[in-house]
């Protein structure tokens, strides 16, 4: 049984005293003891400020992105050790925002995902097919590719310790979401690629987060899908109220 995860993913948002009331409030409203795994993923300037209100508890700490180099002349970017000594154990790599103001592509993502995996961090790598794309019936195959071109190397141990995010791009920030039907197919034609690329322990370990506009009102049937095991979660972790109702859905 796979253990859920909740993710949320505050972008570019909050300040560091907004950080530390939003962390704050969600620290005194859990209460899912260790049943599933929560993850807050604040901006690198609120990191530090949030690792101190979560210590000593079962919160967990991301960053939301990284560079692929270990150190530098690569001015405004964040490595993989800088997060892990500010109290992070996870990253965000390939958010869909990155691929298309950044120009990440799956090859950078890949690259990422490497580096983190060396340096401990345990990678949430988000895939995810456009509008016009799911229109043009080509979502498995863009599935495919990014998942393919991101996992590219991996060992099946490596490949394990992944988190994925199916984060189809018109859901995120649009308050429109998958239905049940659609979010379910996708996760399970992920898991069928890890299958296929791998072997059945792979398939069945790695957790699968959907993310695009999952909110208190929605985040409980979608969590209840088999392949759902949790959510990488934008604007509705801004308000610790309904990011805990979605942890407690
Ligand atoms: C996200 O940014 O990963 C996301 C899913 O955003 P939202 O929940 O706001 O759609």
């Amino acid at each position: 049984m796979r253990k859920r995860i909740i993710a949320g993913n505050w972008k570019m948002n909050k300040t560091v005293d907004e950080a530390l009331e939003l962390a704050a409030a969600i620290k005194e409203g859990i209460k899912t003891g260790d049943k599933i795994d929560v993850v807050l993923c604040p901006p690198f300037t609120d990191v530090t400020a949030v690792a101190l209100v979560i210590q000593n508890t079962r919160i967990g700490l991301g960053g939301q992105n990284l560079h692929w180099e270990e150190k530098g002349a690569f001015t405004g970017e964040i490595s993989a050790a800088m997060l892990r000594s500010a109290g992070c154990e996870y990253v965000i790599i390939g958010h869909s925002e990155r691929r298309q103001y950044f120009h990440e592509t799956d090859e950078t993502v890949n690259r990422k995902i490497k580096t983190a995996l060396s340096a401990g961090l345990r990678p949430i790598v988000c895939v995810g097919e456009t509008l016009k794309e799911r229109e043009d019936n080509l979502t498995e195959r863009v599935l495919e590719t990014q998942v393919e071109g991101c996992l590219a190397g991996l060992t099946a141990g490596q490949a394990a310790e992944i988190i994925l995010a199916y984060e189809p791009v018109w859901a995120i920030g649009t308050g429109v979401v998958a239905t049940v039907e659609q979010a379910q197919a996708a996760h399970q034609y992920i898991r069928d690629l890890l299958f296929k690329l791998y072997d059945r322990t792979v398939a069945d370990r790695v957790r699968i987060q959907y993310g695009g506009s999952m909110k208190p009102d929605n985040s409980g049937q979608l969590l209840a899908q088999p392949d759902i095991d949790g959510g990488l979660v934008g604007g509705a972790s801004l308000d610790a109220q309904s990011f805990l109702d979605i942890i407690h859905s």
